[in-house]
């Protein structure tokens, strides 16, 4: 059986990068994925153009996005922080722009792109790359690893880096494995749970409006007539709900109170005015109107695509004369702009999950080298850690700072 320095099990961004920069130290690598190609969930990021990470260079402040683990990655961000991400892809030639929010994403918006970069980078630094191959089983001898069974044979290492992802979207490859293995080498888990989730809502006719992009609206999340929270941004209605940044971002809040009750969003889809002023609006655009349909009225006020909905759900006949329309008819057509009831009926699952919260606990691991303190020449790095960040190309990042510290630490020893 041939040895080699390091082993990394995963062929997704952290996975790349620890193969990669271990190399580059000049340790023999193997790179084990069980896809025919590595990075396929990096193919269907961010829309499929691929959000690499945020522009927020400060460390401390992007880790403050973590929550109560965030401190934890401080390492390995000054080891491999934000300016290093932007000047690995721009050295390779894939000049990056920043969009709102700080995203960071390449300049010609491909998913495709980052990921020959990263096929480059693992030929470029000599690294084995062993796909269509799936490990089993991790073999340990006196409480260090010695070799993986794979479905191809088994290779052997002195150091080994466990790079396999969380649960979401398990038909990109990620099922878990490592979650298991790590818990059968005596690590503690944190319960893995689908994170960064569409929104399942009661309303049958979002699929008419799916993919349609509501930009700049905003939405408040509410339970028994309270506010729990809210954002301003991007949303898009789905085949059964509403997704979108900014859902997203506020899922896990979700998913918790409806452990509690049921759960309504409020759409405001003109949050830059006031009701009062838009009512006046309104009012302007019905008496410009006057002796014409309702139905051609909306057309200043909403894009064409969804005017049929707004129409019907106003419950105004679409023929009448706008100078007939009744204050109370004009009353809910304003409370449709502004306040738009949405009942959810639910959250999805890991299959729809972006990341995965929860996961290898940080306890068990030194964050200054990813190494593990409970097997001496076991790494981890990326999404398998108990790490999760909002949208905006954060969780990238920690692909990326961890993927890289375990690597580099693993090549040292
Ligand atoms: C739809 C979607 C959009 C997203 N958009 C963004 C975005 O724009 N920006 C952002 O920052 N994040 C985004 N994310 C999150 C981001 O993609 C993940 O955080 C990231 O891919 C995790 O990288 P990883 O290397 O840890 O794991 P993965 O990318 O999941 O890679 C793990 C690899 O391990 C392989 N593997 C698993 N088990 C085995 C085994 N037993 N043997 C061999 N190989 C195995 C898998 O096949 C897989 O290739 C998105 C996620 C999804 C699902």
């Amino acid at each position: 059986m041939k040895k080699y320095d390091v082993i990394v099990i995963g062929g997704g961004p952290a996975g790349i990068f620890a193969a990669g920069f271990a190399a580059q130290q000049g340790a023999s690598v193997l790179l084990l994925e069980k896809n025919r190609r590595c990075g396929a969930k990096l193919l269907i990021t961010g829309k499929g153009r691929c959000n690499v990470t945020n522009s927020e260079e400060d460390p401390r402040r992007f880790s403050e996005v973590f929550g109560r683990n965030g401190k934890a990655l401080l390492t390995a961000l000054y080891a491999f922080g934000v300016p290093d991400t932007v000047s690995f892809f721009e050295q390779r030639g894939l000049p990056l722009k920043i969009e709102r929010g700080g995203r960071v994403f390449p300049e010609k918006g491909k998913a495709s792109d980052v990921q020959k970069v990263l096929d480059h980078f693992i030929k470029e630094s000599g690294v084995e790359l062993l796909t269509a191959c799936t490990v089993r089983k991790l073999r340990t001898e006196e409480g260090c690893m010695s070799s993986v069974e794979t479905s191809v044979g088994e290779f052997s290492a002195d150091q080994f880096i466990i790079a396999t992802g969380g649960l979401s979207y398990p038909e990109t490859g990620c099922t878990g494995d490592g979650y298991r293995w790590a818990e059968q080498t005596a690590h503690s888990l944190f319960s893995p749970e689908p994170a960064l989730i569409p929104v399942l809502l009661a309303e049958d006719w979002t699929r008419e409006l799916s993919d349609f992009n509501l930009k700049n609206v905003h939405i408040t999340v509410q339970q028994a007539g309270k506010s729990i929270t809210d954002r301003f941004g991007e949303a898009f209605f789905t085949h059964g709900g509403i997704g979108g940044p900014i859902i997203l971002d506020m899922s896990a809040e979700i998913r918790d109170a409806l452990k509690r009750g049921a759960v309504e969003l409020i759409l405001d889809l003109k949050p830059a005015v006031a009701v009062e002023l838009f009512d006046k609006r309104l009012q302007r655009e019905l008496a410009t109107y006057s002796n014409k349909a309702f139905r051609k009225s909306l057309a200043n006020l909403l894009p064409k695509d969804m005017i049929p909905l707004f129409i019907r759900l106003s419950e105004i006949d679409p023929d009448k004369k706008c100078h007939s329309i009744t204050k109370a008819e004009r009353t809910k057509l304003l409370l449709q702009f502004k306040k738009m009831e949405l009942r959810v009926s639910g959250v999805e699952g890991f299959k729809k999950a972006i990341v995965t919260s929860g996961g290898v606990s940080l306890k068990d691991i030194d964050m200054r080298t990813m190494r593990s303190k409970k097997v001496s020449n076991l790494y981890f790095a990326g999404e398998m850690l108990d790490l999760d960040g909002p949208t905006g190309g954060y969780n990238l990042q920690v692909c990326w700072s961890t993927g890289y510290l375990a690597g580099m630490s693993a090549a040292a020893r």
